[in-house]
Parts: C-alpha cells; sequence; structure tokens
C-alpha cells in the first residue's frame, strides 16, 4: 500500500482500491458538477480519466466551478484543457485525457469506448438521455446528477432490471427550472458531485447498488430518498424489451442550444469540420473586430455580437437568445 491512498484502503480494502486504480472514469461535462467530480476521482487514485467539454472558462464560472482560475478565464481555455492542466497538478497518478468536442449522439459511443464507469456532468436532459441510451447500449455504468438554486438530485443508472434514465425522465422535477432563472449555489454542487463519486466508487470497488433517486436540498436542509425499483418500464426505448435507443440517432437531435444564463446560443453543424482558424482569421481582418485567437478557438466581435469559433465548426453567439438570430449569423460567417 502506498501512503498516497492509505487512508483509503483502510476503508474500502486493498480489493476495492486495486478496481479502482484499475478503472477508467469518463467525465460528460467539465462545469461545476464535472470539475468536482474529477477532482475527488483523481485524487482517490482512479486509473484513469476523460474529461470531456465544448465549453471555454468564463468568469461567472469561478463561483462554482473549482479546477478554473482567474487565469484560465482571462485566456478563454477550453474548460477540458484547464480541467486537465489543474489535475496533473494534483496527481501524477492518474493517466489524464481531455476533449474539447460536443456530446452527442455521433460522438458519444466514441468517447465512452472502454469505460468502467460514466458520471454525468452536463447541464441539460437531452445531452443526458443520449448518455443513457449510450450506457444502457454498452452496459455501461452511468450516474446520474443534476443541480439548480440550493436543489440537487442523484441517481446511479445500472441496467439490468431496474430503472435507466428514460424510464425516469418523467418523474424528475425542476426540469424547466434553469441556473437562468434560479441561480446555483456551490453547496449543492459538492453534494451532488459526493453523491456521484460515492456510488461510483461503491460500483468500482464491486457493491452492489439499490436503484434509488435521491434529492437534497442544502438550504432548506430537505433530503429525500425513493427507491424506484417498480419505476422500470418494460416497453422503455432505451432498456425496453424493444429497445431502439432513440437518442442515439439523428432524428431526437438538436443543433442550437440557448445557453443557461448567458444570453447566448451555441450552435453545432450538422457533421463536425476542421476549421483552419489561421486562414478565417485572416480573411475576417476587415469584417470583425477584437479578433483574438488560441490554438484552440477564435474569439472575436461581428455586428452587435460576440462570437467564439471553435475548431470542430461549433460556434458560441452571445448578444441573442434567439436561435434564428444566432444561425444566421453563423451562416454569414462560416455558410
Ligand atoms: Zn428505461
Amino acid at each position: 500500500m502506498t501512503s498516497r491512498f492509505m487512508k483509503q484502503e483502510l476503508f474500502i480494502g486493498k480489493d476495492g482500491q486495486r478496481n479502482i486504480e484499475n478503472s477508467h472514469a469518463v467525465i460528460l461535462g467539465a462545469g461545476a458538477l464535472g470539475s468536482a467530480v474529477s477532482e475527488m476521482l483523481v485524487r482517490a487514485g482512479i486509473g484513469k480519466l476523460t474529461i470531456i467539454d465544448r465549453d471555454y472558462v468564463e468568469q461567472s464560472n469561478l463561483q462554482r466551478q473549482q479546477l478554473y482560475t482567474e487565469e484560465d478565464a482571462a485566456k478563454k481555455l477550453p474548460k477540458a484543457i484547464a480541467a486537465k492542466k489543474r489535475l496533473k497538478e494534483i496527481s501524477g497518478y492518474t493517466l489524464i485525457e481531455s476533449i474539447v468536442e460536443d456530446i452527442n449522439y455521433q460522438t458519444i459511443e466514441k468517447f465512452i469506448h472502454g469505460a468502467s464507469i460514466l458520471i454525468d456532468g452536463t447541464d441539460n436532459f437531452e445531452t443526458r438521455l443520449v448518455i443513457n441510451d449510450a450506457a444502457i447500449k454498452h452496459q455501461i455504468p452511468f450516474i446520474f446528477g443534476a443541480c439548480v438554486g440550493s436543489y440537487g438530485l442523484s441517481y446511479p443508472v445500472v441496467g439490468g432490471n431496474v430503472p435507466c434514465l428514460h424510464c425516469l425522465i418523467d418523474k424528475l422535477p425542476s426540469q424547466q427550472v434553469t441556473c437562468d432563472t434560479a441561480g446555483v449555489i456551490s453547496p449543492i454542487v459538492q453534494w451532488v458531485a459526493a453523491m456521484q463519486v460515492s456510488q461510483a466508487m461503491q460500483i468500482l470497488s464491486g457493491k452492489t447498488i439499490l436503484p434509488v433517486l435521491r434529492s437534497f436540498d442544502i438550504w432548506k436542509m430537505e433530503y429525500v430518498e425513493m427507491n424506484v425499483a417498480k419505476l422500470r418500464n418494460n416497453s422503455c426505448p432505451t432498456c425496453g424489451i424493444e429497445a431502439d435507443f432513440p437518442y442515439l440517432s439523428f432524428r431526437n437531435q438538436t443543433k442550437v442550444a440557448v445557453l443557461c444564463g448567458r444570453d447566448a446560443v451555441h450552435i453545432r453543424p450538422p457533421m463536425s469540420k476542421e476549421l483552419d482558424l489561421y486562414e478565417l482569421s485572416q480573411q475576417w481582418k476587415s469584417l470583425v473586430v477584437h479578433l483574438t485567437a488560441n490554438p484552440y478557438l477564435l474569439s472575436f466581435h461581428y455586428d452587435a455580437y460576440r462570437v467564439i469559433l471553435f475548431k470542430d465548426g461549433r460556434a458560441i453567439i452571445h448578444g441573442t437568445s434567439e436561435e434564428s438570430v444566432a444561425k444566421s449569423i453563423y451562416a454569414k460567417l462560416i455558410g
């Protein structure tokens, strides 16, 4: 036993620790939950950790996204890159992989290949259902987590004869409330992340866990848990008898999304591109202002909008929450 993991090994045992060290966790999203979960798993000695996020660090993230600094925000570093930098400082023990891409029906199966466990760090149910489909299809445990305001939820999707997230989706509260309207405080992030990591460590150590949906309001101090085993739906399109994994196909996808709390719209082209950012920055010299670049993205002002254009063709248009406006700006710039 190395002294580094001694206290943990005393608690979970040698086999449990070895299992964690031989595991590969994929963290889907590097916002508040993804940051907290990643730090705990890296400190716990997970063998490999992949962190995936499409976004970049901003000042408004620093209140709760624990891996990031003011310098990361000033440089507009992609979250996955900034996360990897910080996680490597914490531990040289874990192999850390960072991916700056969108999580969607085309990319999810590539991202989770070979994973031991998947952990939810996303901020929307559309992406969660994509992950849920892929998790059930490839029989990889997926730990759902969500928070808004002072309220958080957690549920382990483990497949087999218990409900998946799709079975429960109509029963979950708070889907209409977003951080746009309700805000979020960091203590609830830490609670949800702690639930996710505890359940992940139990699964990786070989413990059977029950299908229990847990919620907590950390302001009112109200905790609720519910065994949802009976909510398994035999005709669920994801885990039922005739499952066809609807969220892994094109028909359920949205290409344009209004971003929570940002007065901004995210646009994803149908197929990912490989843009030559340097060439574009030369072309746009007289068209745009305040143009800055790093190897991952271009940032500039165009008309009344601030635009971030990523190398894979995605863009974030700030200054509007209208999908049509954002689409037309994107079309004007990229075609
Ligand atoms: Zn289901």
